[in-house]
């Protein structure tokens, strides 16, 4: 442990640095409070015991430069000749943690040293604890917007989302698109190879879809099961069906072989609904214009795309 010794005296700093060491502590030392906050940047040292009364700068003006970096904390202990309980009052309020008076009782020195470590250690495993839960935290956050399976967002945050832009499009008048998209077939494909490859056919149309999409702002969910929604903000229904077009077109180009589908590829279909919202027109609504349109794509042989 590393102790910063600030007195001007030089007797002073002997006697109290030669007493520290034999405590076991490595002592850095300052004349004046102006080096004194050189060398607290400088050094970090985990205590500073400092006299008050000094040329250049006092312990007073040292405390409180020290205390400016709120980053930066440890113990300030002072010691001085003044025995006056305002001193000790403008000691504790400068920045101080504790007072002693000169001569100091070695034996006293020794204990409050041993006390200030122990409010620094807590602090600093305080400090911690509060840093490794604000990651936690973010990671919580960060997973309560996931879908666990594919990395793509989760429909809950595909709901806020959604909200997000429909608000928005009220705003500036522009188009927002909505794409449903559901896997064709899939519970044939589970029972033809299991449940496990059914998993890794999911991830790999996530991909698909995802990798279609350019823009920051659009959004691809895995909305349940095998059913996935896309959010498009800024888009009419043209380009929201080249899109859909793509993406169904990448998940055919996958090639997983479905010997149950007719099209004997895994395959998906879509609904794709495209309007400048209006107030009636909230997110469900628009879902339901999408699923309408999925539905047709469903009812018309599949791996296709239909418009609302
Ligand atoms: P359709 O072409 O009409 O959509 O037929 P389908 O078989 O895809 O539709 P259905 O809704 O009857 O079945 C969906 C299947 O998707 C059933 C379910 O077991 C499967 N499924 C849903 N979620 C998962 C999942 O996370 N993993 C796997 N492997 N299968 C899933
Ligand atoms: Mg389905
Ligand atoms: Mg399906």
């Amino acid at each position: 442990m590393k102790v910063l010794l600030v007195d001007d005296t030089k007797t002073e700093r002997l006697i109290i640095s030669s007493y520290l060491e034999r405590m076991g502590y490595s002592v850095v030392m300052a004349e004046n409070g102006k080096l004194a906050v050189g060398l607290y940047h400088t050094e970090k040292p985990d205590l500073v015991l400092m006299d008050v009364i000094m040329p250049e700068m006092d312990g007073h003006e040292a405390a409180r430069q020290m205390r400016r970096d709120e980053s930066l904390w440890v113990p300030i202990i002072f010691l001085s000749g003044r025995v006056d309980p305002e001193d000790v009052f403008a000691g504790i309020e400068a920045g101080g943690d504790d007072y002693l008076t000169k001569p100091v009782d070695f034996r006293i020195l020794e204990a409050k040293m041993i006390s200030m470590r122990r409010i620094a250690n807590m602090r600093r495993k305080l400090i911690d604890v509060s840093t490794e839960l604000e990651v936690v935290n973010s990671e919580l956050k960060k997973l309560a917007n996931v879908d666990g399976l594919t990395g793509l967002a989760n429909r809950r945050y595909m709901d806020k989302y959604l909200r997000v832009e429909i608000a928005r499009s009220m705003r500036n008048g522009h188009q927002l698109a909505v794409i449903l998209c559901d896997v064709d077939h899939f519970k044939k494909y589970n029972d033809s190879f299991g449940h496990l490859k059914g998993d890794d056919c999911l991830k790999a149309v996530a991909n698909a879809l995802q990798s279609v999409c350019k823009r920051a702002s659009d959004l691809v969910a895995r909305y349940g099961g095998e059913e996935f929604a896309v959010v498009l903000p800024d888009t009419n229904i043209e380009n929201a069906h080249r899109l859909a077009q793509a993406m169904c077109d990448a998940v055919s180009a996958l090639k997983f072989d479905h010997p149950e589908s007719e099209h004997k590829l895994v395959t998906i279909s879509m609904g794709v609904y495209s309007d400048q919202p209006e107030k009636s027109h909230d997110s469900e609504f628009m879902l339901k214009m999408a699923d309408e349109a999925l539905y047709r794509a469903k009812d018309s042989g599949r791996n296709k795309v239909c418009l609302y």
